[in-house]
């Protein structure tokens, strides 16, 4: 399986990719997490993507796309994966077109989480106090919020005309959506 998990800020992204990911044993592959590991060990790469992250912009597409690409090509993601975060821009789009193209494989499904903006919002607002991560606060969620409806969003468009989006209601329980997920999931591969 070769799977993209895409949807707006606090909608669950990362929760589902990784029981998604465990469900057809692929390995989840995260580019905020990989970039939240840089920043906090201090790495070069960390240095560089630490401030934009801080504000809730995104990573320029040469550093993002070259972590990917190194990323697909590790033992461990020779027979599929999920990508969560991954693309969410058009560049990112083509250089995925690219890697994938090269290696002469393809997406199965691209699965959109969908959910209210508000309800988003109240979420990550949530989380801020509970868990404290750099990146949420109520300006820096308002700027994701954005970035995301300008740079992202479109890119549902592209994957529902080339047939491949699943669509999936994000509210609901951990075990609720994730359900959701492979019964559509199921369908695709059946089909
Ligand atoms: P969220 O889904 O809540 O925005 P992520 O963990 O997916 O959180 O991403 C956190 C941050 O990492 C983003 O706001 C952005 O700064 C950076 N980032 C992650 N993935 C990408 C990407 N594909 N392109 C550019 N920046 C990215």
């Amino acid at each position: 399986m070769r799977l993209l998990i895409m949807g707006p800020p606090g909608v669950g992204k990362g929760t589902q990719a990784r029981g998604i990911a465990a469900h057809y044993e692929v390995p989840a592959i995260s580019t905020g997490d990989i970039f939240r590991a840089n920043v906090r060990n201090q790495t070069p790469l960390g240095q560089k993507v630490a401030a934009i992250m801080a504000e809730g912009g995104y990573v320029p597409d040469e550093i993002t796309d070259a972590i990917v690409r190194d990323r697909l090509g590790e033992d461990d993601a020779a027979a599929g994966w999920l990508l969560d975060g991954y693309p969410r821009t058009l560049g990112q789009v083509e250089a995925l077109d690219g890697v994938l193209a090269e290696s002469g494989t393809a997406l199965d499904a691209v699965i959109s989480l969908v959910a209210d903006e508000d309800v988003l919002v109240e979420r990550l607002l949530k989380r801020a106090e509970i868990e404290g991560r750099a990146d949420d606060n109520a300006d820096t969620i308002r700027n994701r919020m954005a970035v995301y409806n300008q740079a992202t969003d479109p890119l549902l468009a592209i994957y529902r005309d080339r047939g491949l989006l699943v669509e999936v209601d994000g509210i609901g329980t951990i075990e609720e959506v994730g359900g959701r997920i492979t019964a559509a999931l199921d369908q695709v591969a059946a089909s």
